[in-house]
């Protein structure tokens, strides 16, 4: 069968299922399938797909049409300047958290040899993204999932920075190790009564744990702060992502535990999203 029928095929199959990507993804699945880039696919669409090829495609075409999302079904997702492998243990990167590398960047700029931890540290998107755009820094990345720094470890040594990042298995709780220059965070902060209204692709197929941020949302959040004040050295900047209802009572369990609020920036749909802040 040629790509193009394929494609045609499983765009209007993706339709019919109300995914509304479904051009692009039938592109993106059938260029995982044939181990080429999309515009392969595009320039190419008369060449000849073997069955077992097709036979791929097709399974992929019914996955997606269930929702599973297309950075699971490639094993990858872009983030920041880079590419990372990601595994349904860890949340797919999400452009929004980008801010946090960007606000990073600034604060850091003349800066060297910063001492920096991510907490729930994920794939290690954040983390990892700095580590390689500041060439001196050092990290160190603790998370409760022993998965997600298996794959944190992959994309350290895929990024070739893992001689200068370690990774911890801890719950932030039991976590003491070090003083930190510049602590980030994305941590689990979705109000748990409200995880069933968050989009299918994300409920059903993203790690709970990683969204889940109890009753109020605000459980995980809390922790964070409290540790980070004991982690971080004086003056050191502490750059957390929070939910679009969060602002004002995050910005109070900040200066209470002693840090001085620098900015509240917005995400692309304007909620305030990424705080900034420095332990005074
Ligand atoms: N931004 C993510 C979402 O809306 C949530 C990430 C998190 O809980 N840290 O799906």
């Amino acid at each position: 069968m040629k790509i193009q029928n394929l494609i045609n095929d499983g765009s209007k199959y993706l339709r019919n299922n109300n995914i509304m990507s479904y051009k692009i993804d039938s592109e993106i699945l059938m260029s995982k399938v044939l181990k080429k880039k999309r515009e392969y696919i595009i320039l190419n669409p008369n060449s000849e797909v073997n069955t077992l090829q097709s036979n791929n495609f097709r399974k992929l075409i019914y996955q997606r049409s269930h929702g599973k999302p297309i950075a699971y079904l490639t094993g990858k997702k872009n983030f920041w300047n880079f590419e990372f492998k990601v595994s349904q243990d860890v949340l797919i990167p999400r452009p929004d958290t980008e801010l946090l590398i960007e606000e990073a960047l600034k604060i850091t700029k003349n800066k060297s040899k910063l001492k920096v931890l991510d907490i729930g540290i994920g794939s290690g998107c954040i983390l990892l993204s700095i580590l390689k755009e500041k060439r001196n820094f050092y990290g160190i990345g603790v998370d409760l999932s022993k998965k997600c720094i298996d794959i944190s470890k992959i994309n350290a040594l895929n990024l070739g920075v893992n001689n200068r990042i370690k990774f911890f298995k801890s719950d932030i709780d039991n976590f003491n190790y070090g003083k930190y220059d510049l602590i980030i965070s994305n941590p689990p902060y979705i109000n748990k009564l409200k995880l069933k209204y968050l989009e299918k692709d994300v409920f059903n197929f993203e790690p709970i744990t990683a969204l889940n941020g109890g009753l109020g949302g605000l459980s995980e959040i809390r922790k964070v702060i409290k540790k980070s004040s004991e982690l971080i050295k004086k003056n050191g900047k502490f750059i957390l992502e929070i939910a679009f209802d969060q602002k004002l009572k995050v910005l109070k369990l900040l200066t209470n535990q002693g840090f001085y609020i620098n900015k509240v920036l917005k995400d692309y749909a304007k909620n305030d999203r990424c705080i900034v802040s420095t332990r005074i």
